[in-house]
């Protein structure tokens, strides 16, 4: 047998990164800071388990964050033991979790051709029982539903697992019929969502002991990466599964743990110590990622929160580097410096590819994109949803009904589009024969021939669909994936649709539609390259053609750049006010952590930055720096202007919206001050129809007259009740009474 250290790969890892490699029996935890190592640990452990011939490829389930973290393992291992490393069962839960579906469907009542649906067809599908159930929707909105329904997955609570307690408090007990109706549904159109690949899994392996028995069996270790964002329902199904031979090791820092507000534990985590026994934590404290001034800066901001284990990073990579703070006058100011300072990247070689900009929320980005795009800068952003474009949504989903003909969702989707003059009468008395007959929609126009309900020229345009499709499902034993869904698009005129279209937009659509084929090019089948497109995650995406980043922070977990941009730092921007509203002091918690994830994705270089003033939802605001900036070290947070630090007095203890009211600068921003006439005439002009220039040059708010309708952007609508100088009494429609600083709303 070969000693360990002739094992190459174990090389360079230090102690305790090789204890948590070479301890292959019982449970083990590695519990960490940022870029400590802890996913190198988990890859170097599969090439160990293989190496040793401890574990066969096929008895390892590994668990990550992306499909594209799964794919990178992959890789790694590959190079270390070569190419049997594609047989080791790596991927997110929820690619495992249809994976283990897929075999025991039937089970659950599923064919094994199901489809994954997402959350708009989910909105979908319980806005038509709400709609059947004349459910009062102002009152309860299908996503007030939904939003339920997922919590209840996310726990592992199938319908039958629900009791009065849990029903409680919502929608008068109509939740749990819903959601039996909902689960119903979905079975019939052979479907299940996101939070099924999960829940699913779980119920086969609690409710068939041999199925129970085969994958214990089968799974002799598991390895699980951001262990601390897993809920309830996954790890009652890692439990399940490992409870035979009791190999897990699970890696995970509970202070980047920002998925709560998705259902993450971060309890199982802080637990594991109790709920495997005989396990092992090991610590690792040396982070090989960043500088030791980025470092500080993560460390010094953490600590402010109460509710965590506690750990200080550190690092030999002393570089005299120093982390930036700059502010800008607005978003397009800031859009532009950060353009600049990469212009001053690209001098210094470096690759863009090694450059991010993380934001707290999407929107943020559209400034930033602009401006890139005016000066020619390559970039790419993750997450937005290629596959939520009308024209790819209507592609796919006519792959849905060739693959799955009891898909509904996706039936109603494309029988009148393009148009075939079967409106929606038609449909509703579609489906009314179906639901008679026990059928899916496919099958009601199928059987539709011998009933009498339509007239012959109806029952001809939906015979001739029907045959359209089946015949388009021949095609999928002599053609390529692609060329099929070609011909569907050509066939079906969806092509000529928006040819006849001629506008600018169309154009684009069928860009789109062609790009959607270069994807489908790369898949054996149909149906493998649909489970490709419901199971990627937001961060799948590839950087092959070398370009800045632009992401969310909640994507940016794991990944690491050279240079990393965190702007927008601003109080209700980050952390957010609705966190903050929603969860409290947790909240605030769960903002910091994720504010931690954003700083230690930085290798060498971190630019903070925050804007003095911001429109949002089409309204300017004035807004301060975020607290997180104050809670910063000294030496970097003393380069923030003056007048925006001694706003941070106005921060009441209690975290709340309120604030702006006790902002006594005249209800502008410290940013205000600094603006030259030319940028005031501007602002004024372009954007802030309620103020007016006075003449000293300053500004007054344009009065308000009681019962006037003004629109505030968290608000809504209301009506001014009251008015005192710059404070307004205002009744919102949907609010009730408020009092606010009249620059905050908008007259209509
Ligand atoms: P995160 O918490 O952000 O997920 P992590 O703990 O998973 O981070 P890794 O991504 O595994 O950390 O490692 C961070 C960086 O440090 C990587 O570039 C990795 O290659 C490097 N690294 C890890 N361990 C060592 C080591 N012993 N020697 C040199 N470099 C290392
Ligand atoms: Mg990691």
């Amino acid at each position: 047998m070969l000693h360990s250290n002739q094992y190459n790969y174990l090389q360079g890892l230090n102690k305790q990164q090789r204890i948590a490699v070479e301890t292959l029996d019982g449970p083990v935890l590695v519990l960490s800071g940022a870029g400590t190592g802890k996913t190198r640990v988990l890859t170097t452990r599969i090439a160990h388990l293989l190496v040793t011939g401890k574990s066969k490829p096929w008895n390892i389930m590994a668990v990550t964050f992306t499909n594209k973290a799964a794919r990178e393992m992959k890789d790694r291992v590959g190079r270390i033991i070569g190419p049997s490393s594609e047989q080791v069962l790596m991927g997110t839960f929820h690619s495992l979790g249809a994976r283990m579906l897929r075999q025991h469907c039937e089970l659950i009542g599923l064919k094994s051709n199901f489809t994954i649906i997402d959350v708009e067809d989910q909105v979908k599908l319980l806005k038509q029982i709400i709609s059947a159930k004349d459910v009062d929707d102002k009152r309860w909105p299908a996503k007030y539903f939904l939003n339920i329904i997922s919590s209840w997955k996310d726990k592992g609570l199938t319908p039958s697992k629900i009791t009065d307690n849990h029903i409680f408090e919502h929608s008068n007990g109509l939740i749990k019929d819903i959601y039996i109706e909902y689960q119903q549904r979905l079975l019939k159109s052979n479907c299940v969502d996101f939070g099924d690949l999960l829940l699913h899994p779980l119920e086969l392996l609690q409710m068939n002991s041999d199925v129970l028995l085969k994958w214990q069996s089968k799974i002799t270790h598991i390895l699980i990466d951001e262990y601390q964002d897993t809920n309830t329902a996954q790890y009652l199904w890692i439990r399940l599964l490992c409870s035979k031979h009791n190999n897990i090791c699970c890696v995970g820092d509970d202070d980047q743990s920002i998925y709560g507000w998705r259902g993450a534990e971060v309890k199982n985590i802080l637990n594991f110590s109790n709920d495997f026994e005989n396990s092992k934590v090991i610590r690792l404290e040396q982070n090989y990622r960043s500088t030791n001034k980025i470092l500080d800066v993560a460390n010094c901001l953490i600590k402010n929160n109460t509710n965590r284990l506690g750990k200080d990073l550190w690092t030999e990579n002393n570089i005299d580097q120093d982390v930036e703070i700059f502010n800008s006058y607005d978003s397009s100011d800031e859009a532009r410096k950060i353009g600049e300072i990469i212009e001053d990247k690209i001098r210094d070689k470096v690759h863009l590819t090694e450059i991010a900009v993380l934001v707290r929320t999407f929107s943020l980005l559209r400034a930033i994109e602009e401006r890139f795009i005016s000066i020619g800068l390559p970039y790419r952003v993750i997450g937005t949803k290629f596959y939520d474009r009308q024209e790819i949504r209507d592609a796919i989903a006519y792959v849905r009904v060739l693959c799955n003909p009891l898909d509904d969702l996706a039936f109603e989707r494309i029988i009148n589009t393009p148009r075939r003059g079967i409106g929606p009468t038609t449909i509703k008395k579609l489906s009314e024969h179906g639901r008679q007959n026990d059928m899916q929609l496919f099958h009601s126009a199928e059987n539709i021939v011998n009933s009498e309900i339509f007239n012959n020229r109806t029952v001809e345009k939906i015979i001739q669909f029907i045959n359209q499709i089946k015949k388009w499902k021949l095609l999928k034993n002599e053609k390529k994936p692609m060329d099929i869904l070609d011909q569907v698009l050509e066939e079906s005129s969806y092509y000529e649709m928006w040819k006849n279209e001629k506008s600018e937009e169309a154009e684009t659509r069928i860009s789109n539609l062609k790009e959607l084929l270069e994807v489908i090019s790369e898949f054996d089948t149909l149906e493998g390259f649909l489970q490709h497109v419901s199971l990627m995650t937001d961060n799948d995406v590839g950087n092959e053609l070398g370009e800045v980043t632009l992401m969310t922070l909640h994507a940016a977990k794991g990944s690491e750049y050279q240079v990393v941009f965190l702007p927008g730092w601003e109080d209700g921007l980050f952390p957010s006010f609705r966190s903050l509203e929603q969860g409290g002091e947790d909240g605030l918690e769960e903002e910091r952590r994720l504010a931690y994830v954003g700083i230690t994705r930085a290798k060498k270089e971190l630019f903070f930055s925050y804007a003095s003033n911001r429109r949002i939802n089409g309204i300017w605001m004035s807004s301060l720096p975020s607290r997180f900036l104050k809670e910063l070290p000294k030496d970097i947070t003393n380069k923030i202007d003056a007048d925006d630090y001694s706003a941070y007095s106005l921060y009441d203890e209690n975290v709340s919206y309120d604030y702006t009211q006790k902002f006594k600068n005249q209800g502008y921003g410290p940013g205000w001050k600094r603006m030259s006439e030319l940028q005031i005439n501007n602002v004024i002009d372009k954007n802030l129809p309620q103020l007016q220039k006075n003449s000293e040059n300053d500004f007054q708010i344009n009065k308000f007259v009681k019962g006037e309708r003004v629109f505030h952007v968290k608000f809504g609508m209301g009506n001014v009740i009251n008015i005192n100088d710059d404070k307004l009494d205002i009744k919102f429609d949907n609010a009730g009474h408020k009092k606010i600083q009249s620059n905050f709303v908008k007259k209509q």
